[in-house]
């Protein structure tokens, strides 16, 4: 009897642990990922996205000079940083010919960026963000600062955290690669291009989270800014989802917002940007999104309108999720 108690006392107690925390990381480990979220700044954020939503980048449309420059601003900055292009050789670009892309269009580059884990390198996460956007057009410069500057500074931040973190030893378990698509404007053509030929085996791909305009506060959540839209979070891994719901309550309280999750949304964003293409190969993702404004597809879409603090607390969810999906003994489970 006292022995079948204690069994049940502790079924009771490892049930509850396995309920209530999802999430490996403790106590020290959580002080740690915080210093390195914290070198993700407001200050930093906007230099790079003023530079990069500038006149100067023409609008960064795919094959284009100013999407051309932006690839080098990129890449660039990953050299600065000492992170590591996944090829051999210092070639930080994956280039796509025109055949895959569309006939009018000149050849253009993913841009990739690459951390290798210190325990489990061949597990690899992908972030991702697309860098093209929609040009000039009637010698108006679609600046696309949210569309997606906003994602693609997003991940630059992330990405120098962890070398930094990388750098004093506290490097994550498996690996990060820092996706920066080209083509998304055009039909999702870079994402396209990478999953039909991927660096690493999409077997070994355990996630990927994209990140498609974080920058901006739609009308819907004016009086309450701290939100972000969650997509996809839920469709293909139940652990996925409740991880990022974890992590989120002990990091960041943001709201997150699930009205673009449900399978009846007439607006189907879960199949419009970069991570469907990885989710069709069943592969979990995130995609952050703040909805829908007025600038959206607009030479309006300036560096000015973005709310930075809220791009802020929305790329250090973004990085603490990575750093638990890093760094979590077992890769997360596809139930879906
Ligand atoms: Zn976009």
């Amino acid at each position: 009897m006292k022995k079948l108690l204690y069994l049940i006392i502790s079924a009771i107690i490892i049930s509850c642990g396995s309920n209530n925390h999802i999430s490996e990381i403790n106590e020290i480990t959580g002080i740690t990922a915080t210093k390195y979220a914290n070198t993700i700044t407001v200050e930093d954020l906007k230099t790079h996205l003023y530079t990069i939503a500038s006149d100067e980048f023409e609008g960064r449309k795919t094959g284009e000079p100013g999407h051309k420059k932006a690839a080098e601003y990129v890449k660039n900055f990953y050299i600065n940083s000492n992170i590591p292009s996944p090829f051999e050789g210092g070639n930080y670009y994956q280039i796509i010919p025109t055949k895959h892309l569309r006939p009018n269009l000149n050849p253009s580059e993913n841009v990739l960026a690459f951390i290798e884990g210190t325990e489990k390198p061949e597990e690899i996460i992908v972030l991702s963000a697309h860098l093209d956007h929609l040009g000039v057009r009637n010698e108006e410069i679609f600046n696309g600062a949210d569309d997606n500057g906003s994602g693609t500074v997003a991940i630059l931040k992330i990405a120098e955290a962890f070398q930094k973190a990388k750098e004093a030893g506290n490097g994550p378990k498996r690996s990060i690669l820092f996706l920066h698509v080209t083509g998304e404007e055009k039909g999702l053509l870079g994402s396209k291009y990478y999953v039909n030929n991927p660096i690493f085996p999409l077997k070994n791909t355990i996630t990927n989270l994209n990140i498609d305009m974080i920058g901006r506060v739609d009308d819907v959540h004016e009086q309450n800014p701290n939100y972000i839209y969650l997509i996809g979070s839920d469709k293909l891994s139940t652990e996925l989802h409740n991880i990022s719901e974890e992590i989120n309550k002990k990091f960041t309280n943001i709201n997150l917002d699930y009205t673009y999750n449900g399978d009846e949304d007439p607006n189907r964003f879960y199949y419009r940007s970069d991570h469907y293409n990885f989710a069709k190969n069943n592969i979990p993702i995130i995609f952050y999104f703040n909805g829908m404004h007025q600038d959206y597809h607009e030479p309006s879409d300036t560096p000015d309108k973005i709310n930075y603090e809220q791009l802020q607390k929305r790329a250090q969810l973004i990085f603490y999720t990575t750093w638990e999906l890093a760094n979590r003994e077992h890769r997360i489970i596809v139930d879906k």
